[in-house]
């Protein structure tokens, strides 16, 4: 078995990814997930990619430097995948000294081997600022259209693509005077001369490796269209410096840099354990007869992986681990249009952490709509459509029918049996149909055959009617429950990769784990280890019409459009208008992540509840009066249906301090506490409310370590809860950090895992 290197496109760094951009990241992920559940030994790398005039020109903008502006994004991204749950060996960055190191050292090897030029060209140069301008700093008149500020690069007026010398009264987007041409050497890279290798490795490594069909037919257009020499050194300073005399004011072009990011991300995973990053990137990237290389990205990207990146590394004349697979998906739209991160169309990592829906079901949607051979459309009526159809109630019917079968009649215990030989060959088929999928990198095609395999154990369960059986035929009921364990405790196995927490969670029904030296895809249809069905509940929560339509409109229009309409929506708020005026929301989702926008805006206290009766005009109703060390207060809590008067009385609970009062059944209400909740299997609500009996009344809750924000203004209740908290395994999370008080995190003891609120 060979080894596995896995690469997912490196996301730019300015900007927050959306849905169609987190596909290549998840993508790889899935693979990755599925080759170390195999067995392989598998890497996984990925990292923003830094370098270049966009960065450099966001970062003047926003008057910061462009190292700050990448660290604040890297953190942003790496915040938005780790709630993906994405597991990397490493995600990583190419503004490292080990990037510059493997950059400078291939381009060397390229100048050695004769597979660098230089040529003279006509540039702008600004003699105010000293420098030569990217096209994006030059300013000027459209020639086409006359717009009067047009860019370099680009009409923003008419949309024209544009050479920056074409400008009519052109100026310096920086000082504002006119730049003269003047002439100025760059480096090239030879493709033509590299294409005789090129192209035998093309036919080679594309039939190999399986490539997808838009993979070759865009590679043979590129070579068919004739391959010209490519600069690869720009007039800027946020980027690799070029070791050769005369270029010591220009940097590598980032498109050069960028794919090399593979390489020196991995040589800084070994760096980040001590070990010697050379021999592990020697072991890699240097290691063909061992290793094979895929990698995950857009339609868009395909000419840098198959033609540009491969020359870059046959140039050399060095033995590369060069691209076996290319698993290249084609575009996802959004509801009627594309998803656009210049436009701020669609639905953003940010916006997918906010919604309140687990990551696994975004997951789920993501994969069961992957647009593999075509485009795909993401509308929200197909994601609940989908959610609420197959992943509930196709897969979540079987596990809870199966389940709760065994829980009610069995004791809990999987009953004894024997297998039936043609239900275990329909099964066995429909796993080995999966894997050779897996194996080709087909994740959506492998996906829907899973649910195509949750389905025709679903037909099994109705066809068995083991409700009637099970008086009369004990024996075939008994045979038939343990069969459809089984699959059950199979479909844990193949949904790891795709839905990993969920997949946990339903191997942890049978008190098991996957992978590390838990279940692994070898366990697929073995017939023997379960004993016990315990703890088990609901995995999936069904998505409400009017939840969804909150959704549809909340993410409708540009994030320009929604910025502008929450600042609208703030203005009829006068008390929440400061703090939304003085930072537009954009800038929030931008720079910020969930938990320290939570700290900012909420302000969470200890109280003890010392004097609580029912409301007289509500059944569930209770009216606590609060002590807040010092201050009293009142407030209206829905909790009569879980808890008697004598068990609150005299509690430590949490509420929110700054929460704008409401008025419940006429009674005012000055805060609201906080309790965790989940539905349990059976369908009933399990409360838990959030104690602290350790600190005392006033004290301050703390998220994480991001310090406690001075008095924040009064927050509404839908600011409040768009920034979801949960219970996860007994302790109480906003966004993956634990909220404290004096230090110690808040928990539960009854319902371990789910919402707060
Ligand atoms: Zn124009
Ligand atoms: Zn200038």
């Amino acid at each position: 078995m060979k080894r596995r290197l896995v690469t997912s496109a490196l996301p730019y760094v300015n900007n927050v990814p959306h849905l169609g951009n987190l596909i290549q990241v998840l993508s790889a992920d899935v693979f990755s997930r599925f080759c170390r559940l195999r067995g392989y030994d598998t890497l996984y790398v990925c990292g923003t990619d830094v370098y270049g005039t966009a960065t450099e020109t966001r970062a003047a903008e926003e008057g910061i430097s462009p190292r700050e502006l990448c660290d604040r994004y890297h953190a942003l991204h790496t915040a938005i995948y780790s709630w993906f749950n994405i597991a990397f060996d490493k995600f990583g960055r190419t503004s490292t000294p080990i990037q510059t190191e493997v950059v400078q050292d291939i381009f060397k090897k390229l100048d050695a081997q004769g597979f660098i030029v230089e040529r003279t060209i006509e540039q702008l140069y600004c003699e105010q600022c000293n420098r030569f301008l990217a096209d994006r700093y030059v300013r000027g008149v459209c020639p086409h259209c006359g717009y009067p500020d047009a860019r370099g690069d680009q009409c923003e007026n008419c949309g024209k693509l544009l050479d920056p010398t074409e400008l009519k009264e052109s100026r310096c987007s920086t000082c504002g005077s006119q730049p003269k041409l003047r002439s100025t050497k760059h480096l090239y890279i030879d493709l033509p001369r590299i294409k005789d290798r090129l192209e035998a490795w093309i036919a080679e490594a594309s039939v190999k490796g399986f490539w997808a069909n838009n993979a070759i037919q865009m590679t043979n257009a590129w070579i068919r269209d004739g391959l010209k020499e490519r600069a690869i050194t720009r007039d800027l300073k946020w980027g690799i410096p070029v070791p050769k005399p005369g270029y010591e004011d220009k940097v590598f072009y980032v498109w050069f840099d960028a794919p090399i990011g593979y390489i020196s991300i991995t040589g800084n995973l070994a760096a980040d354990r001590g070990e010697d990053w050379r021999a592990f990137v020697q072991e890699w990237w240097k290691n063909p007869d061992e290793v094979e290389l895929f990698q995950f990205i857009g339609k868009d990207n395909i000419p840098f992986h198959t033609v540009i990146f491969p020359s870059s590394l046959l140039g050399t004349g060095e033995r590369w681990t060069m691209l076996h697979h290319m698993s290249s998906t084609e575009y996802l739209n959004y509801e009627s249009g594309k998803f656009s991160k210049s436009k701020g169309v669609g639905v953003f990592g940010s916006d997918a952490m906010e919604s309140g829906i687990p990551a696994d079901i975004w997951r789920f949607y993501i994969f069961y709509n992957r647009p593999e051979k075509a485009d795909a459309l993401f509308t929200w009526k197909d994601f609940q459509e989908k959610v609420n159809g197959e992943l509930i109630g196709n897969l979540g019917n079987l596990v809870n029918r199966t389940l709760s079968f065994v829980t009610r009649y069995y004791d809990g215990k999987v009953p004894e049996g024997k297998a039936k030989a043609e239900f275990w060959n329909t099964v066995r088929a429909y796993e080995e149909t999966i894997r050779e999928k897996l194996d080709r990198a087909e994740l959506r095609d492998a996906f829907r055959t899973v649910f195509e395999l949750s389905s025709f154990a679903n037909k099994t369960f109705q066809d068995g009617e083991p409700w009637k059986t099970r008086k009369d035929q004990p024996e075939l009921a008994a045979n038939l429950i343990r069969d459809l364990c089984y699959v059950v405790r199979d479909l844990a196995i193949l949904l790891h990769p795709y839905i990993p927490g969920s997949a946990e969670k339903l191997a942890a029904f049978f008190g098991l784990t996957i992978g590390n030296n838990g279940l692994s895809w070898q366990d697929l249809g073995k017939l023997d280890g379960l004993k016990q069905v315990h703890n088990t509940e609901v995995l999936f929560n069904k998505l409400e019409d009017d939840f969804i339509q909150t959704l549809r409109e909340r993410y409708s229009g540009s994030q320009k459009e929604r910025s502008e309409r929450e600042k609208e929506q703030s203005m009829n708020t006068p008390e929440s208008s400061a703090i939304k005026s003085a930072e537009p929301a954009q800038e929030q989702t931008a720079n910020e992540s969930i938990a320290t926008k939570f700290a900012r805006l909420v302000d969470l206290r200890v109280a003890k509840i010392t004097h609580i009766e029912r409301h007289p005009k509500a059944d569930k109703l209770y009216i606590e009066t609060l002590d807040l060390g010092g201050e009293t207060r009142t407030i209206v809590s829905g909790l009569v249906p879980y808890y008697k008067e004598e068990e609150l009385l005299g509690k430590h609970i949490i509420v929110v301090y700054n929460l704008k009062p409401a008025k419940l059944r006429g009674v005012e209400s000055k805060g609201m506490l906080l309790a965790a909740s989940a539905t349990q299997s059976d369908g009933s609500e399990v409360v838990e409310v959030l104690d602290a009996s350790f600190a005392e009344p006033g004290s301050r809750i703390q998220i994480g370590n991001i310090p406690l924000s001075e008095a924040p203004a009064e927050i509404d209740i839908d600011t409040f809860f768009s920034m979801p908290i949960l219970a996860k395994d007994g302790v109480i999370l906003i966004d993956q950090q634990p909220l404290t008080c004096n230090g110690k995190p808040l928990s539960t003891n009854r319902v371990l895992q789910g919402e707060v609120g």
